[in-house]
């Protein structure tokens, strides 16, 4: 039985507190290998301004390659349209079924989606795929995410890990908003996004 991780994510840019979480949650739980996904379009985004997917993919990539058992996918952009994580679950359940090969999925998030989870897109399905795991996030306190947790754990019938981590303060928001104001981003970025960023002039205004 082969244990992955799947952390979707839009990724614009990609930082530091993604893979930590990825990480932390690779060696916790034991992971197999941790997937990241870049999404297409997000439904709850669908206004926002969003980078290229090819590059956000490339950002993603770049960063990811000094870690054992990363690895990320292209299912969400190759796709099209709006991206669920219901049918990105249901893509790799059927993807290793068959490749013969029996898996057990966990999808990544931060703990501020557990704010609108019962908003996403057929999610008693994604509970039935995937085992949710959530890391502590800077804009909620424990108490709050706890409170949370309960209330959708006793909605769906389902258990989700909290794993607490030192909460990193990054977010791609105050990433993209210090590049348009000149300003470093080298605490919160690995080298090889920091080039792809200032190659390809993103997030200046
Ligand atoms: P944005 O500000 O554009 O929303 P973001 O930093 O939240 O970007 P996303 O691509 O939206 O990054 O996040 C992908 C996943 O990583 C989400 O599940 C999100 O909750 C989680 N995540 C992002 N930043 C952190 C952080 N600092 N700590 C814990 N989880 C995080
Ligand atoms: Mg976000």
């Amino acid at each position: 039985m082969k244990r992955y991780g799947i952390i979707g994510g839009t990724f614009d840019p990609i930082h530091y507190a993604h893979l930590y979480i990825a990480y932390e949650a690779k060696e916790q739980l034991d992971l197999d290998e941790v997937i990241f996904m870049p999404a297409g379009k997000q439904p709850f985004k669908l206004n926002n301004i969003v980078t290229d997917s090819e590059l956000r993919y490339d950002m993603v990539k770049a960063a990811i390659e000094p870690f054992d058992n990363f690895s990320v996918s292209k299912y969400e952009i190759d796709k099209g349209g709006i991206s669920f994580t219901y049918e990105t679950l249901e893509y790799f359940k059927k993807k290793s079924i068959n490749e013969d090969e029996e898996s057990e999925l966990f999808f990544i998030t931060g703990a501020d989606c557990l704010l609108n989870i019962e908003e996403w897109k057929e999610v008693e399905k994604i509970f039935s795929l995937a085992t949710l795991v959530v890391f502590s996030r800077e804009s909620m306190s424990q108490t709050e995410i706890v409170n949370r947790k309960k209330i959708i754990e006793d909605k769906f019938n389902k258990k989700i890990i909290y794993l607490e981590l030192n909460k990193l303060e990054i977010s791609s928001t105050e990433i993209r908003e210090r590049v348009s104001q000149n300003k470093r981003i080298d605490f919160f970025v690995p080298k090889k996004v920091m080039d792809i960023i200032s190659e390809n002039s993103l997030y200046t205004k």
